[in-house]
């Protein structure tokens, strides 16, 4: 069966050391395994779906500009995929396999046709993976269990701010969404 990797957020902003809204650290760690990740899904046949913040510099109606600093502001480096990841995503971006979908909320699926897209490909099995594990990918994993999908969470491919965020999330993510984790 068709499966699909979503790596979510994996910028500039979210991981790099002068990102505007960085996990640091915990972030740059996934990289090497994403990448490989990514790749494994590819050469399977599988697809790899990028899911990433696309915001607007001066958007004080956005509710997100309450909450954050600007980060992922269309048009500059700060939303491109980072290091290996961004690499890998320039090699193969043009695969049929490798997608990109700009999203402006926390969920993946709020206001994208990202369920339409994968259930054209008769997609119902997705491992979630990127940034932040208690932000946008709790809220796609939310959204893809009330769709009915099947979710796997790889703990090497997600990170946050705070170890605590991270535990909730994976507690969440077992218990209540019945995600298979992979340890
Ligand atoms: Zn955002």
């Amino acid at each position: 069966m068709t499966k699909a990797l979503l790596i979510i957020d994996y910028t500039n902003d979210f991981v790099a050391d002068d990102g505007a809204l960085t996990c640091g650290k915990p972030a740059q760690a996934l990289d090497g395994y994403l990448a490989s990740l990514a790749d494994k899904f590819y050469l399977n046949g599988d697809f790899v779906i990028f899911p990433t913040d696309a915001h607007r510099l001066h958007d004080p109606f956005h509710p997100e500009a309450k909450l954050f600093p600007p980060h992922n502001i269309i048009g500059t480096p700060g939303r491109d995929l980072y290091g290996q990841v961004g690499k890998w995503y320039g090699e193969h971006q043009n695969s049929g396999l490798v997608y990109q979908f700009a999203k402006n909320r926390y969920s993946s699926f709020q206001n994208t046709n990202l369920d339409n897209f994968l259930r054209e490909r008769n997609i119902k099995e997705l491992w979630i993976a990127g940034v932040c594990t208690d932000i946008c990918v709790l809220h796609t994993a939310i959204a893809a269990y009330n769709l009915d999908y099947e979710i796997t969470i790889p703990r090497a491919g997600v990170a946050t701010f705070t170890a605590h965020g991270d535990e909730w999330a994976f507690d969440h993510f077992k218990n209540s969404l019945g995600a298979t984790i992979i340890d």
